[in-house]
Formats: structure tokens, sequence, C-alpha cells
């Protein structure tokens, strides 16, 4: 992961792989380009890969932010002045609640606004003829994406925001940060994010300590190869779900 890579994920659709992920999309008549990383010097060497893969003609048409963090906008610009990009976000596009469609000849793509689960102003993109989907920050390879509080209410949103990623049923799912995942790794989140819930939820009503509940909140064996999961996201996630449900807040 520390060495970005170009992956091609279909003909003229490629990703360059690395801790922020950035794709790029030949749609038939100009490309769209998803998310657009943190560092703005990575201008020169983002584009020649852009025309190394679509070729020097290629065009960048669209910019989607699937949010608008930092670490998601910062070529923004650059696209615009060099191919007078369109940037689409929360803030640019005004999604309603079905989304838009983005539409060439050689293939199309969704925009759909999915907020409340990393930001209020998440949005997926859905490629139905390559079954790639793209959900921002929603999936963090075992992280809790919600930037407000964790409580009933968050939890059940994120769960059902899940179910709909889980429903495309996308062979690739390319989150903003870290390796390509698959479908079943969505699900396998949601059953481990149901699990910390129930363990902490039960443990805490047999009054068992945090060292105890540390213990019976181990990391899951299968997921032990998570990008960045036995480093820090598990012990986050095992952290915000015991402090919620310690405040009274997962009931
Ligand atoms: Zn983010």
């Amino acid at each position: 992961m520390d060495t970005p890579q170009v992956v091609k994920l279909a003909e003229g659709f490629h990703l360059r792989l690395a801790v922020d992920n950035i794709a790029w999309a030949d749609l038939g008549d100009g490309a769209v380009v998803i998310d657009a990383l943190e560092q703005p010097e990575l201008k020169d060497e983002v584009f020649a890969a852009i025309r190394s893969t679509l070729g020097e003609k290629a065009r960048v048409r669209y910019v989607l932010n699937t949010h608008t963090h930092y670490d998601h906008v910062a070529l923004n610009e650059a696209f615009v002045r060099e191919w007078g990009a369109e940037v689409l976000n929360f803030h640019t596009a005004r999604l309603k609640a079905d989304g838009r469609w983005l539409e060439g000849p050689k293939r199309r793509m969704r925009i759909l606004p999915m907020p409340g689960c990393h930001t209020e102003e998440d949005c997926v993109a859905w490629f139905p003829s390559d079954k790639i989907l793209f959900p921002g920050d929603i999936f963090g390879w075992g992280l809790i994406p919600l930037t407000r509080d964790l409580r009933d209410e968050s939890a059940l949103h994120l769960v059902e925001t899940y179910r709909r990623l889980i429903d495309f049923g996308a062979g690739a799912v390319v989150p903003g940060h870290g390796p390509i995942a698959r479908t079943a790794d969505l699900t396998r989140w949601v059953e481990y994010f149901r699990g910390l819930i129930a363990t902490a939820k039960a443990g805490v009503a047999a009054g068992r300590s945090d060292d105890e509940l540390a213990r019976d909140l181990a990391p899951p064996e299968d997921m032990r190869s998570w990008w960045r999961f036995l480093q820090w996201k598990h012990e986050d996630s095992a952290k915000k779900v015991l402090r919620a449900v310690r405040r009274g807040r997962l009931t």
C-alpha cells in the first residue's frame, strides 16, 4: 500500500492504488475521476498515469469527490485547470436522493448520495456494467466510519446503508483508502460491527471490567489480515463501541 500501484480494473478503467485511492474511467466521450487525493504535488504523476492508460488525447470531464475531506479533493483545481473538468460533490452538484447518472457511449456511472455514515455529504459511485462500487470512506477495512456519535440511531443507519451497498452485488469495492475489497467484506464488516455491540452489551450487563471486556472483544481470526486492522483499527472500533455502551447510547 505504501508504494502506489496503477491497477487496471477494466478496459479504460484504472485505479492508482495507495493509502489514498484515485480512479479514472473512460465514459467514451471523456473520463470521470473518482476522488482527488491529499497531495497537490502528485498532479504530474497522476496526469501522466491517466494519459499513459487512456491515451494522450484523454480528457477528464468530471471529478467526483465521495466527500470533501482534505484527503479527497487536493487535485480538484488541477483537473479544472488542465481539462476544464466539472467537479461533482455534495456541495457543487445538488444531488437528489435518487442520484445522478453520468452517461457515455462506453459506460455509465451512477452517483448516489448516502449521507450520515462518514460525513453528512457521502456519495457513492456505481458502474453497473463493470460491477465496480466506490463507497468512499463508508468502508474503511474495519473502521467505524462515523464522524458523529455512535448511538442506536447512527448504528442502525450505518447497517441499513451497508445493506444498500451489499445489494449492488459489486464484484469489486474500491474504498477511499487501501486495498480493493469484495462485497463479502462489506457483509463481514456488518457482522463484525453487530458482534462488537452484542459482546460489549452482554459484558457490560454482566459487570465485566474493561480488562475482561478487552479480552472478550479480541480481533476475529479471519479479519487479522485486514488492512491496518491489528495496528489500530480494531482497537479503535472496540473502544468506540464499548464507550457508547457504557454511556447508554447503544441499548
Ligand atoms: Zn474522509
